[in-house]
């Protein structure tokens, strides 16, 4: 047994637990019993889970205080649910303290978890309540998957007829700057012996980090992308995502076309409708110039006010929406999910700091 720092269980791909536990000389078909309690029923306690007797005994002896791997879940800190009830926020406090957000929405009769990938964000959007708070660290594959595991458990508790079948990566944090984890714990979540979320059915949202774009596209990850747009021109983007710099929008779509062009996948582009702005018909009209070619859907959000900007009124919103339809653009409104729980991402966070 090795002597190394404790590791979380959801930390190990499936590969690489058949590798521990023949190690440990468990042979490899008992993995498939292990994953599956961890992974379909959400097993936090490994005792008496009913094992084979080597199985149970390697657990016994590896899984637990002081010994090499361990088992919890994130302490829930805090939770809102909107009036309507389909949507449930939570704050969850992970192993050293720092607090993150994970959504669970429940609309359409489709039950999507929004995750969060890090602890802060060094990208500093300026509309962005995560971005303003800054960086602090990585998450780890573990933490990403436990947020996962955390909505299904609520799910089945209040819900035992529903499934958990959708992911976007649209919490805290930027996934393109944490891709390895991120990458690690998708494979771990679309694993079908266990949670199984399809690929077609989880987003990376990304505020255009254009390497990790290429590398999504060279690896032909299965995923579907989002690309957080917001601005038309360098300048219009640059006040709003002050990282444009570093990627500036040519680098970006280019980036964007590369990716379409080895993939052959539609491109989601995010654009948050931010008065006075990004909003006009101008840019409205360079933005469709801008993504000629390109097979893509572009999603109009509704601001959540994070203090110092003001959404774009409905009228001018739609009208933004028709000259980007009408130049042959799937173009819609993201839907307002539970306005009344602050659900901008950061937003909980934000405000429970502001609660004391
Ligand atoms: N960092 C990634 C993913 C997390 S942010 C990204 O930027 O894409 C997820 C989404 O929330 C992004 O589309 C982002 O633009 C949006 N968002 C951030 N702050 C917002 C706000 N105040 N109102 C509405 N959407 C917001
Ligand atoms: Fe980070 Fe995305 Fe927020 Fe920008 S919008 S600061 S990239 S989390």
């Amino acid at each position: 047994m090795p002597a190394a720092t404790p590791r979380s269980l959801h930390d190990l791909g499936f590969a690489e637990l058949v590798e521990m536990l023949a190690k440990d000389g468990v042979i490899a078909h008992h993995a498939k019993a292990l994953w599956r309690a961890l992974y379909h029923e959400g097993a936090l306690d490994l005792a008496d889970h009913r094992f084979s007797p080597p199985l149970q005994r390697w657990a016994d002896q590896a899984v637990g205080a002081g010994k090499a791997f361990f088992l919890d879940a994130p302490e829930v800190a805090d939770e809102i649910r909107s009036a309507d009830g389909l949507t449930r926020k939570f704050l969850l406090r992970l192993r050293d303290g720092q607090t993150i957000e994970t959504v669970l929405m429940g609309y359409d009769g489709r039950q999507t978890v929004c995750v969060s990938t890090q602890v802060g964000c060094a990208m500093g959007c300026v509309f962005c309540a995560t971005g303003q708070m800054g960086f602090v660290r990585h998450l780890r594959p573990d933490e990403i998957v436990a947020q996962v595991l955390h909505c299904r458990r609520v799910l089945h508790h209040d819900h035992p007829d529903k499934r958990l079948r959708n992911l976007v990566m649209m919490g805290m944090g930027e996934p393109l700057h944490n891709l390895d984890a991120v990458l690690h714990a998708l494979n771990i979540i679309s694993d079908v012996r266990g949670i199984g979320i399809g690929p077609s059915k989880i987003a990376i949202s990304t505020v255009g980090v254009a390497p990790g774009i290429l590398r999504l596209a060279h690896e032909q990850q299965p995923y579907r992308l989002a690309v957080s747009l917001h601005g038309s021109t360098e300048k219009e983007r640059a006040a709003l995502v002050p990282v444009s710099q570093r990627w500036p929008l040519t680098v970006l779509l280019d980036a964007c076309r590369q990716y379409g062009a080895l993939t052959g996948k539609r491109i989601f582009f995010e654009w948050i409708l931010i008065a006075g702005k990004n909003d006009s018909p101008a840019t409205a009209a360079r933005l469709a110039r801008l993504l000629a070619g390109i097979d893509t859907h572009i999603n109009l959000i509704p601001l959540n006010p994070t203090g110092g900007f003001t959404g774009t009124a409905s009228k001018a919103g739609h009208a933004f929406q028709k000259i980007l339809l009408d130049a042959g653009f799937p173009c819609t409104f993201r839907q307002r999910r539970g306005v009344d729980v602050a659900a901008g991402c950061g937003m909980l966070k934000a405000d429970r700091r502001t609660r004391g």
